[in-house]
């Protein structure tokens, strides 16, 4: 037979921008003004016409460890070889259960069972279910609500994007889940520059027990927050919010959900931000940063307590009736650990603790540029507020988005929020590069 033809890597040549129905992308825009990588290494992505860009977002919150490390594209090319596929239903293959036992050993005391998927939405939808599946199996029949946050995001399938808060994303597609409620979201206008974390605002997770005395805690199942939030613009909790909202959640019998789909694997400097902040929920998501990005997946991490629930209290047979015929896939349970192994090698949680307060002091000094009305900050992560323009929200953003991109630069924006993330092999000097690059862009901008 003959060879397949090759596949071009890096190349533009034949490529049709029109097939190609892309995701969250003003389609029309971009494909008019492509703007497209071909290639990545360590803090840089290559670009079509062979421009070095710093990344400032590790892609999307999920190449921690920086691209194109040797470590996990060699374990997925022999996972690949060695074993394609193999099914995770009835059957199963080492090393998902290596993987499992690996995210274990990193999660808060207790926090031990865990559920593989392919993405943060996926994580998102089967936490809210495990969740479900909890109370059911306990003979709690009554618990069907699940309160989410606004401005939270938990990706856009229909269970997260009902408790998520993004009006965008739900109008619409919304009518299908039924039985959610809001929190409010944890960003203070009263405190505009604050670094790190807001002083403490009890009042913010008391409403938590206002929404208990409306509906009865008996109906409510979940809670499901991001301990930072991160797509709506980097939202750092005040302090002491995620405890007082655990000691709620624990007093009524709700379980507590934290989404680490981008706070997971060292954004904040420690395995978890549950670690982080000291607060260790029931359920906690990720995906992201489990692979690098390097593969698609995602993982859910339960309590034992949760776990035994639902497999000890169901009836013989399946106890969960739930899962993805990707769930623990070889190649990317390989990309997932030799990820955790390069984390640990290269201390990459520890550098980014290392490396925050210099991260914080670099970013608040964009303060006196001109339309920054606010800067928040955490771990490696920072939002950067710019006031809208009049009557287009997000145009400058997303003018200062491709000024960056064509200055060399990678940033994030999210309405008028330019928020960053990079990943945490980066260097003191390369955070400075970053600030300084913004410094000049912002100074441009109109
Ligand atoms: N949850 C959080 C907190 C996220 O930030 C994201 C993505 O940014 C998701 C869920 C959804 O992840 P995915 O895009 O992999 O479905």
């Amino acid at each position: 037979a003959a060879a397949p033809a090759s596949i071009d890597f890096a190349s533009m040549d034949g490529v049709d921008l029109d097939h190609f129905w892309m995701p969250f992308t003003n389609n029309r825009f971009f494909k008019q003004n492509p703007r497209l990588f071909v290639a990545a290494s360590d803090m840089h992505y290559t670009t079509a016409d062979g421009r070095q860009v710093l990344d400032a977002t590790a892609g999307l919150w999920c190449v921690n460890a920086g691209h194109g490390r040797a470590a996990i594209t060699d374990a997925v090319t022999r996972a690949a070889q060695t074993l394609d596929f193999a099914p995770t239903f009835q059957l199963g293959h080492p090393l998902a259960f290596r993987l499992a036992s690996d995210v274990a050993r990193i999660m808060p005391a207790g926090m031990d069972r865990v559920f593989f998927t392919n993405s943060g939405s996926e994580s998102a939808d089967t936490a809210l279910k495990m969740a479900l599946a909890y109370h059911h199996a306990r003979g709690d029949h009554t618990r069907f609500r699940l309160i989410g946050r606004q401005r939270g995001y938990h990706g856009t399938n229909f269970g997260g994007l009902s408790v998520g808060g993004i009006g965008g994303n739900r109008r619409r597609f919304v009518s299908q889940v039924w039985g959610v409620d809001h929190l409010s979201h944890t960003h203070g206008q009263a405190v505009r520059f604050c670094r790190g974390m807001q002083p403490g605002n009890g009042a913010l997770a008391e409403e938590l027990e206002e929404l208990v005395a409306l509906h009865g805690p008996e109906t409510i199942a979940a809670v499901i927050v991001e301990p930072v939030a991160g797509s709506t613009g980097v939202l750092v909790p005040p302090q002491g919010y995620l405890q007082a909202l655990r000691d709620i959640t624990r007093k009524h019998g709700i379980l507590l959900i934290f989404d680490e789909v981008i706070t997971g694997f060292g954004r904040l400097g420690k395995a978890t931000a549950a670690e982080y902040f000291g607060v260790t929920p029931d359920i906690i998501t990720t995906a992201k940063g489990l692979t690098n990005g390097t593969v698609p997946m995602g993982a859910v991490i339960a309590s034992r307590e949760v776990h035994d629930t639902v497999v000890n209290g169901s009836p013989e047979g399946i106890e969960f009736y739930h899962g993805y015929t990707y769930s623990g896939h070889p190649v990317a349970a390989a990309a997932g650990l030799a990820t955790l192994g390069l984390y640990r090698e290269e201390g990459l949680f520890e550098n980014a603790a290392a490396l925050a307060a210099h991260w914080e002091a670099a970013a608040h000094a964009l303060a006196d540029c001109p339309h920054v009305i606010d800067v928040r900050n955490l771990g490696l992560v920072a939002g950067i507020e710019l006031a809208p323009r009049d009557g287009t929200v997000g145009a400058r953003a997303m003018e200062a988005f491709h000024r960056a991109f064509d200055a060399g630069l990678l940033i994030r924006v999210t309405g008028d929020i330019i928020a960053l993330s990079p990943p945490l092999m980066i260097s003191a000097a390369q955070i400075d590069t970053i600030f300084g690059m913004l410094r000049e862009i912002l100074n441009d901008l109109a």
